[in-house]
């Protein structure tokens, strides 16, 4: 890779929760990162995204939002003082937070999942705002570059288009010095903003790297790198120091919530590696994700909370022919439901989705007429990636399995 190919590191809402976490980015870059062209892509601080979602919520449904939305705007002012000091000038948030609150008087009872990328994507503009003025670096609008299609809250990129945007803005201004901009966000060619999925940051990074023909992308977590386990509910997970994009893509894929599952492929296309390492400890060695063999890996326990399991069964207790698989994918499709485990009888059909009431409430409404549909909510999938007699049992030791699933590597069940 030639010399002058940048770094992208992404900071999490996590590592940019306050002031002093700002403080810690600061010091990471400046020992990591000095005098090489850098790209940093920064999630909203903290909890935004949630507060902005509810903000949006109570906007859509002609609801008060004034004071969830002085919090956001408290928050960020005191964050920008504890970095810049009292009585200085304003910065560009402020104005970012004025045009935030024009945007919302403007919200109107339709188009939920559009309007909802206009608003919520407000908290990696803040953000990266301060991180720009923290670092002394230049601030990147990436809605003009990241270019999406029209699906809202899940943009779907054009990679020529963007590809060609990216390669004509960024590598004359990287030389000059390092760049702050947005994860999370993109935009529409006709300038409308898009959001490309919840914790889609990550996925920002590789975007850029994937354009940029970066040397590597670094995400810096709260954790020591890709763990075999959440720690907070497994405190003996251990820390995988370097596996392939293929093991990496799966576990994403079932949930492991420290990757985006989206970012691993366009990284894995052009062959630039992935680190994962601690915010906390920076110089801790993390995981290295790449084009790699490795012997068999510890069992990984991955998670997925909110899920719900639908099952559908004929009206006239028909076997469910491929005719009615047709029109229950097409409805789920349709209702944006994603699968994410599936499992077929004689005379019913279960699968299990994120849980979204409204879009749940949509689907019900398409297969009504031809299906009698139950469903459950609350529910988990736990899926064992590299699974064995005894991670099995510890796992599923005193649970009520309501459905389960294996493959030769893979064991997944749903539970309350
Ligand atoms: N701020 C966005 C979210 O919380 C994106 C991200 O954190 O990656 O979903
Ligand atoms: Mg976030």
């Amino acid at each position: 890779m030639a010399a002058h190919s940048p770094l992208v590191y992404k900071f999490g809402g996590a590592s940019v929760k306050d002031a002093a976490a700002i403080l810690n980015l600061q010091r990471i870059v400046e020992a990591t990162a000095a005098g090489r062209p850098l790209l940093v892509v920064v999630s909203a601080m903290g909890k935004t995204t949630n507060a902005l979602e509810e903000i949006f919520d109570l906007a859509h449904r002609g609801q008060p939002y004034d004071a969830p939305l002085g919090a956001v705007r408290d928050f960020h002012a005191a964050t920008a003082e504890a970095l810049v000091g009292p009585g200085t000038a304003p910065g560009p948030w402020q104005q970012t937070l004025h045009d935030l609150r024009e945007q919302l008087a403007g919200v109107n009872p339709d188009h939920y999942d559009r309007q909802y990328d206009q608003i919520v994507s407000y908290g990696e503009l803040l953000a990266s705002q301060l991180v720009a003025q923290a670092l002394g670096a230049r601030w990147l609008d990436c809605r003009p570059l990241v270019r999406t299609d029209r699906t809202w809250r899940e943009g779907r990129v054009d990679w020529p288009a963007t590809e060609r945007l990216v390669q004509a803005a960024l590598p004359a201004l990287l030389a000059q010095g390092p760049i702050v901009t947005q994860g999370f966000v993109g935009g529409t060619a006709g300038g409308l903003t898009t959001t490309l999925g919840r914790e889609g940051s990550d996925y920002s990074a590789a975007i850029f790297a994937y354009c940029l023909g970066a040397e590597s992308v670094t995400i810096w977590k709260d954790v020591a790198g890709l763990l075999s386990a959440d720690p907070k509910i497994f405190p003996d997970a251990v820390r995988y120091p370097e596996i392939s994009y293929q093991e990496t893509i799966e576990m994403a894929y079932y949930g492991a919530s420290v990757i985006h599952p989206k970012t691993l492929k366009p990284l894995a296309e052009r062959g630039i590696p992935l680190q994962v390492r601690s915010f906390l400890d920076p110089g801790a060695p993390g995981t290295l994700i790449h084009d790699c063999q490795h012997p068999a890996l510890a069992p990984a326990f991955i998670r997925k909370t909110g899920q719900c399991l639908l099952s559908f069964e004929s009206k006239d207790f028909a076997f469910i022919s491929e005719e009615n698989l047709e029109v229950i994918f097409g409805a789920l499709a349709q209702a944006r439901l994603k699968i994410n485990l599936m499992q077929n009888s004689a005379i019913s059909f279960s699968v299990c989705t994120d849980f979204s009431e409204r879009r749940v409430q949509q689907l019900l409404g398409l297969l009504a007429g031809q299906f009698r549909v139950h469903y459950n909510a609350d529910l988990t999938i736990f899926t064992i990636k590299n699974y064995d007699a005894a991670s099995v049992a510890r796992l599923t030791g005193g649970r009520e399995l309501l459905l389960e699933q294996r493959t030769r590597s893979t064991f997944q069940f749903v539970c309350r």
